[in-house]
């Protein structure tokens, strides 16, 4: 369920401290340590899932749990007039540093298309 090594698992237990913005026995929501937007907040899922790519049908509740928090984290942030992005970076080449699923929450700027 938790990886001891993980980084992502190390601050869903507390191991590692975190700014956290929200937590529950699911999810946990934590500002990313390099931001890049002026809102930069990293929603994770308290299960050690490695990346999209090993993402499999018994994964669709968690999954689902952890888009409907970030929505409504998006509104508690008051991000959701102007607009947000939510970011999943899946494999090295496409950015991905932790291989511990994670969505990025990012608002509070414009953002261009198609992203870089
Ligand atoms: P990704 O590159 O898509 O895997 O995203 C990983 C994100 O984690 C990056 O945006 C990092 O800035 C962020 N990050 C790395 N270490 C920490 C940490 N200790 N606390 C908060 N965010 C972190
Ligand atoms: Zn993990």
């Amino acid at each position: 369920m938790s990886n001891d090594r993980c980084l992502f698992c190390r601050i869903s237990s507390g191991d590692i401290s975190a700014k956290k913005v929200y937590e529950d026995d699911q999810v946990v929501a934590f500002h990313d340590i390099n931001p890049q937007a002026p809102t930069h907040v990293l929603v994770i899922p308290r299960k050690h899932i490695a990346s999209l790519d090993a993402l499999t049908e018994a994964d669709v509740a968690t999954v689902g749990t952890l888009v409907t928090r970030t929505a409504a984290l998006a509104r508690e942030l008051h991000l959701e007039n102007d607009g947000y992005r939510i970011v999943a970076n899946n494999g090295e080449a496409a950015g991905q540093t932790v291989f511990h699923i994670h969505f990025h929450l990012l608002g509070g700027r414009n953002f261009g298309w198609p992203p870089g």
